[in-house]
This record gives C-alpha cells, structure tokens and sequence, in this order.
C-alpha cells in the first residue's frame, strides 16, 4: 500500500481533507494505494502560491524556459521504463503501450522547445507618421489542465508542455484512478530546473474541479475526459469568464471500401479496435464495410485474428495484446452493453462474455468482442463503449458510409481503407470529423500538428498541442507606439563654441 497526496511548490504534500480515493490493481481487483482529494481549501491556497510565483516565471525569457523544456527531455528518455511502469500499474495497459502513453507526451514537450519561436510577435513599422505596432503573446497568468485516466503521461504533457512553455503556472488535476504518474513528471519538471509553484498537481475529484472552475484566478481550464463531464466543465468554466477548451468522448467510424486491402483494414480494425482494450479516444469502434460481399470478406478475415488476441497483466510478458479495463464499474458497463447489443438483435460473432483468466478471476479483464449487423437505432452504435468490443455497420454504398460516420454525434476521428485516391479524397473534404486517417487506421496527428474532435467531441477554440496550444495558452497585447521628436531634433550636437 502507498499512499498519494498532492505537489505543492515543490514538494510532496499529504492530504489534508480527510477524504480520498482507493488506487486499484485492475489486473488483480485488489487495492493497492490511496490517493488524497482535494478540498476547496486546499485547491485555493495551491493556486494562489502558483500565482505569486507565476510572476517571475512569466517574465522569465522564452529561451530559458524552453531549456527547462529541453532538460526534461532528457529525463523523461531516462526515466522512460519507470513511468511506464508507473501507468501499467494503475491503468493496466501492457509495458510497450504504456511506453507510447509516454511517448507521445514527450514529443509535445520536444515541440516546446521551439516556444521562442512560437511566441513571436508581430511588427509594423511605420503603422502611420513616426507610429509603429506590434502585437505581443503574454502568458494568461494561472491555468489549469483536468485530465482522463486513459493516458496519465500523454494528455498532462500535452496539457503542461505548452502552458508553462509559454509562462503561466499550470494546477494540474490528473484522473484520481492513475495519479502516480503525474507526481513522477511533476518531480522530473523540479529536476529539470522548473521553479517550485510552477507545477502544482491537486489530486481529487468533483470537489477539486468545481473549486478549479470557481477559482477567479483561474485564467483558462483545458479539460480531456468523458462527453457529459466536458460539457459540465465547459459550461461552468466559461460561465465563469475563463477561457476553456474541453475533448470528450468518441465513437470512430472505419470504412472499408470494397477495394480495399482486406488484410491491412483487417490487421488495422484489430489493432485500433482492441489495442489498450478499446481504452483509447482514438480506437475504432465502428467498422463500415460497403458492400455485402466486403462485409462478408471482412468479417472472416477478422474472426481468427481477434480470437488469438492475447489477453493477460502487464507482468506476462510484452507480447500481451492487451489488459485490463480500469474499474468493475467501468468492466459491468462494457457487459451490460454487450448485453444490449445481443437483446436489440446485433448478431455477436465474437463473444468474449464468458472470458476468465486463470489467477485473475477478480481482475477487470474483457475478452474481446465482434458484433456484425448493428444498426444506427441500437445502445451500442449510440454509446461510447470504451472497451474491447467492436461493432459492424453494413453499408449499402459509400454515400451510406459517410452518412453514417457525420450524422454520429461525436466527430473525433474516423478512417477510410481504399485504393481509390478520388474516394479517399472525396471524405478527407467533406466528413465533419477533426480527425481523418487514409489507410490509417488511428490519426492521431503529431505533436507540431494539432489534436481536436469537432461535434459532441470537443467544446470550445483552438486544439490541443501544436501552434494552437500556444494560442490557447497566451493572450494578445497589441501596442501603438508614437515617440515625439525628441533629442534627435531638439538638441545641438555641434560643439557650441564659447561666447
Ligand atoms: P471522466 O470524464 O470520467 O474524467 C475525466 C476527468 O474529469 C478526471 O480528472 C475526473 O476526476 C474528472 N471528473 C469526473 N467526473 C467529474 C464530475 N462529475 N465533475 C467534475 N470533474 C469530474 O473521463 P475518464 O473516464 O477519466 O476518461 C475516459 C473518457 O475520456 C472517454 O470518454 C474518452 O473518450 C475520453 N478521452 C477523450 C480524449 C480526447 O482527446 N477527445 C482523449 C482521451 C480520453
């Protein structure tokens, strides 16, 4: 048993609310940590300490801080199997995935590096008669990132790389489920040379989010979670003044036109479907086949492959395909949906219901699933299922197909498997979806593009990492300058001779 607090200026800080949160072993069912949560209090004196030292980090020059960047780097690469083990502790993803968790938050921290150049103003000379203009990115003071138990080093990098890269103080508030890794880069960002404030991660739940939300010196709340908590925070966050920017859930969508390469799509459906067992904001899990004979083929091609799926702990070895989900709660709900999905008439070709591991029985383990014939009316096409079960949407045609993927309500990403370039070229333009992959089964762009859903999967400006990330995190000063004739004019510069 261990025990989690808070990172307060610097330092590890026990929890003083008297509340907190069991840390599971999903492999196990068994507790094996607390984490303390949050109170107001706590959360109010956390923020204004990172106010008072915002002040000079702000006024810090961009290059420094981007070193401080670059040293992380560098401990993150060292540190790298130690975090991940971290993440496959408490998430229970396998020892590799964790390590891509890891992974792709650092290269969002590699992008921060370039901050000077990012934070670049803009200049006019001679606007009009001796006045000059210029713009200047100022960092917004205090903000926030709020973060989902899915990518514990992944999203808080994303979150915290470009904010104080770019000068605030960031409160961080990671998922109560998997805390261990935030305090671990909390206590890299120390190390690599970050002043003690900079960084404060408050674990807890509702009660330290609505504080968050409340906190008038909060300047800007970035959130990645569920739909309905995004929206809640969306809401409350602007309502209050802040600027907010808040992903939430998803439902991907493949097509699989008939031309395609039936063993890539089929290979690609296995890895995006049940890769972290479905656990991801980018998994697909809807399957388009166009076609009844592209559906018939796709299928028998996807039946043997996700019956040798692998399933296991971390511990087995890297050649588990994945783990377990993250809570009972979370492991009843994915069955409750099979259920669904078996009552209103989807025929369940792959049935992981009965799925047991031996020695594990109490852990949360899913065997994968294979739904065919689901249709547009059921639970399991509406809901996000987040788990290991992947749904077949027959189409009649390609205009079906791409009907199906826009009138979804979630846009976050979405994929099309062909060898026709004028049909890859016709969704990438007009699919309302923030994320297109071709032949790419899960796009998720890279650090110096940027991440965003559009529809139900994202509230509010501006996306995650890249260019935009620093837009997010900055606000715009513009000066107009006159400077009257002065010395130049006015004085003699002849050496006045004596009277
Ligand atoms: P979640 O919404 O339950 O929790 C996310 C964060 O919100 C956590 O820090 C949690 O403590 C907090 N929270 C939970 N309930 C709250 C409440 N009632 N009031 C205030 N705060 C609350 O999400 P999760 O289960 O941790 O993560 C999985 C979800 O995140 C999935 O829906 C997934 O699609 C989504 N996700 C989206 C993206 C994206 O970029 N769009 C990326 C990763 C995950």
């Amino acid at each position: 048993m261990y025990e989690i607090g808070h990172w307060i200026d610097g330092k590890h800080v026990a929890g003083t609310s008297g509340r907190s949160a069991d840390i599971m072993n999903p492999a196990t069912g068994e507790v094996q940590g607390r984490v303390a949560l949050a109170s107001k209090a706590e959360l109010d004196a956390a923020v204004a300490s990172a106010a008072k030292a915002q002040i000079a980090w702000g006024a810090t020059n961009p290059q420094r801080r981007a070193r401080v960047m670059m040293a992380l780097v560098g401990l993150i690469n060292r540190d790298m199997d130690k975090l991940a083990l971290a993440i496959s502790r408490e998430h229970g993803k396998t020892f590799p995935d964790a390590k891509g968790d890891v992974q792709r938050g650092l290269e969002v921290i590699e992008f921060c590096i370039g901050a000077p150049h990012l934070l670049k103003g803009d200049f006019t000379d001679s606007a009009g008669p001796g006045i000059d203009m210029y713009s200047m990115r100022q960092p917004l003071g205090v903000v926030a990132g709020i973060t989902p138990f899915n990518f514990p080093a992944m999203i808080p990098l994303w979150k915290m790389g470009p904010a104080l890269a770019a000068g605030n103080a960031m409160i961080l508030k990671p998922s109560e489920r998997d805390p261990s890794c935030p305090m671990l880069l909390a206590e890299l960002c120390q190390e690599a040379g970050l002043p003690d404030g900079i960084l404060q991660v408050i674990n807890g739940d509702k009660e330290a989010v609505d504080a968050i939300l409340d906190s008038a010196p909060v300047q800007a709340v970035g959130f990645v979670g569920s739909t309905p908590i995004a929206q809640y925070i969306y809401s409350r966050a602007t309502a209050n003044g802040k600027r907010s920017q808040c992903f939430g859930g998803a439902k991907n969508h493949m097509i699989i036109m008939p031309d395609a390469d039936m063993d890539l799509a089929a290979d690609a459906l296995v890895g995006a479907g049940y890769g972290a067992a479905g656990e991801r904001c980018m998994a697909i899990s809807v399957a388009v086949p166009v076609g009844e004979e592209t559906a018939d083929r796709l299928i028998e091609k996807l039946i043997p492959r996700i019956e040798a799926l692998k399933v296991g702990p971390y511990t087995a070895g890297n050649d588990i395909d994945f783990g377990p989900v993250v809570t009972a709660a979370a492991k009843a709900n994915i069955l409750r949906l099979v259920e669904s999905g078996v009552a209103q008439g989807a025929e369940l070709v792959v049935d992981g219901r009965d799925f047991k591991l031996q020695g594990y029985e109490d852990g949360y383990f899913v065997g994968p699933h294979l739904f065919d014939r689901v249709t547009p009316d059921m639970e399991i096409y509406r809901t996000e299922i987040f788990g290991p079960v992947l749904s077949t949407v027959r189409a009649a045609s390609y205009e079906e197909a791409i009907g199906l993927a826009m009138d979804h309500e979630y846009g976050n990403g979405t994929a099309i498997f062909t060898r026709d370039g004028d049909a890859a070229r016709d969704f990438a333009n007009r699919i309302n979806i923030g994320m297109v992959g071709i032949n790419v089964p899960i796009p998720v762009p890279l650090a110096y593009h940027t991440f965003g859903g559009w529809k139900k999967s994202g509230f509010g400006d501006l996306n995650q990492h890249g260019p935009d990330a620093f837009r997010f995190y900055t606000r715009t000063k513009t000066v107009t300058a006159r400077w009257p004739s002065g010395i130049k004019e006015g004085a003699a510069f002849n050496f006045k001779a004596m009277d």
